[in-house]
């Protein structure tokens, strides 16, 4: 029997994996690329003194549909552990926790909201009235690409607390961007998806394991059409009327790199990046000699710091800011030192504990920028170039730059390449409703 026609997938971070893994099972001998000797991109791990660290914490909500079937098919979705609880700190260490309650979607976390101390009856009627307004425009609504989040919560009447301590805190981390910097329609994405669809959606999921373990050569052994080279940078693809012809060979080509990659790799392709630019994350790992907290991970409010994960015992945490522009020029020595002081004020018991090692994580060129109008701009998963196919957290998935917006696209470009070789099939799960 003839063999299925062969593709190439450039770029082994989850949209090229996520290509793969559809490909592959489909029946499609596929080689994936690799320019590093690891999986997973953006959302991997290495060892650094002797430690495996994540690149940076990354975490997924339940209504993340297609990265969890991308961790079932790969039989790893049990290493990735659910929290119902949000932990939210004060400075000074005062503790709220928000989880559902007995009542069903929309109103599953009426009681623990009310219960917040962070916000004032005044600031929960505004949140509670801006949430109606989520659900009523999310979707709706025409202009929301248009006008940032923060144009939006002054036209929803937000007070100034409700505005720092709710909407920033969820949102900065969840888009990787500014209030004023960031789409609304992304914005109420999040909100309705994860917080107002159903009850479950919003549960935290964190990898229980270093995230290069979750795409290890075991999870891929039942792939058989799936083979890897690794340290294979793809150069410039050679395209000829209409068509890339190499450097490498195969029937169709899936180009998953990040948007400032693609014009070097194919130069030939009509896409205007001009309006995408990024967005940083810095992450900071700190180790003591001693437990510092117990809890498994918490949101901290009115500083730098946005959230803390306990990755071992307390003692290993890291740090994460979102959106980290303030940080990026800031020598670590000096992130370093604000991240103690920071968390100090959260964690009493670091005053106690002795920094045995610390390891910063700036990421500048972490995620594209949300910015309002930039929908329209991002390109589909098909090219003018026939058998040549887009995939990436950039390109048009409807998501923000996540892990989940990464699946996504890699799912439609395996839809259309097969779509190429006459056969239909799809990949790509719903949203959850
Ligand atoms: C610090 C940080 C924290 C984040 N936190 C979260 C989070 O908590 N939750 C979440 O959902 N998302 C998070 N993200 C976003 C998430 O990591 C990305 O959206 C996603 O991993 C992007 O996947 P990708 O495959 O589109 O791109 P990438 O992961 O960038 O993969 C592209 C791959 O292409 C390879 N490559 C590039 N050029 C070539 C070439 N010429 N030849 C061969 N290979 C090449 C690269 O080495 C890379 O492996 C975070 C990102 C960062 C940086």
């Amino acid at each position: 029997m003839a063999e299925n026609p062969s593709v190439a997938i450039i770029g082994g971070g989850l949209a090229g994996l996520a290509a793969a893994l559809a490909l592959g099972s489909a029946g499609h001998p596929v080689t994936v690329y690799e320019a590093r000797p690891f999986l997973g991109g953006r959302a991997t791990s290495y060892e650094i003194n002797d430690v495996t660290i994540d690149n940076c914490q990354h975490i997924l909500l339940r209504c993340c549909t297609n990265l969890i079937d991308f961790y079932r098919r790969l039989k790893v979705a049990d290493q990735i552990h659910f929290y119902r609880e949000f932990y939210w700190i004060e400075p000074g260490g005062r503790m709220s926790v928000m989880k559902r309650g007995v009542l069903p979607a929309p109103l599953h976390f009426t009681g623990s909201f009310t219960r917040l101390r962070f916000l004032s009856a005044a600031d929960k009627m505004s949140i509670a009235s801006g949430l109606l307004a989520v659900r009523y425009e999310f979707g709706k609504r025409a202009d929301l690409d248009q006008i940032t989040m923060a144009d939006w919560l002054r036209e929803k009447k937000q007070t100034p607390r409700a505005i720092e301590r709710f909407w920033r805190q969820i949102l900065v981390s969840a888009i990787n961007e500014d209030l004023d910097r960031m789409a609304a329609a992304h914005g109420l994405q999040v909100l309705y998806l994860g917080f107002l669809a159903n009850s479950q959606s919003y549960e935290m999921g964190v990898p229980a394991v270093p995230l290069a373990d979750l795409y290890s050569a075991k999870a891929w052994a039942p792939y058989e059409y799936v083979k890897f080279a690794y340290r294979s940078p793809v150069e410039q693809l050679q395209i000829q009327d209409g068509q890339v012809r190499g450097p490498i060979k195969a029937a169709a080509y899936v180009l998953a790199v990040p948007f400032e990659r693609v014009s070097a790799l194919a130069p030939q392709l009509a896409i205007d990046l001009s309006a995408f630019t990024h967005s940083p994350i810095t992450g900071i790992h700190l180790w003591f000699d001693k437990p510092v907290t117990d809890l498994p991970h918490a949101t901290l409010l009115d500083r730098t710091i946005q959230w803390m994960y306990n990755k071992k015992d307390g003692r290993h945490l890291q740090l994460v800011v979102s959106a980290s522009r303030s940080l990026t020029e800031m020598p670590r020595g000096a992130v370093i030192e604000m991240a103690l002081k920071e968390l100090t004020e959260f964690f009493p018991s670091v005053a106690q504990a002795k920094l045995e090692k610390a390891h910063v994580v700036k990421e500048v060129r972490a995620t594209f920028s949300a910015a309002p109008g930039l929908e329209a701009k991002r390109p589909s998963q098909t090219t003018e170039i026939s058998n040549l196919f887009l995939a990436g957290d950039w390109t048009r998935t409807g998501w923000p730059a996540t892990m989940e917006g990464a699946v996504r696209s890699g799912y439609l470009a395996a839809e259309a390449v097969l779509e190429q070789f006459g056969s239909r099939q799809r990949f790509l799960l719903a949203d959850v409703a």
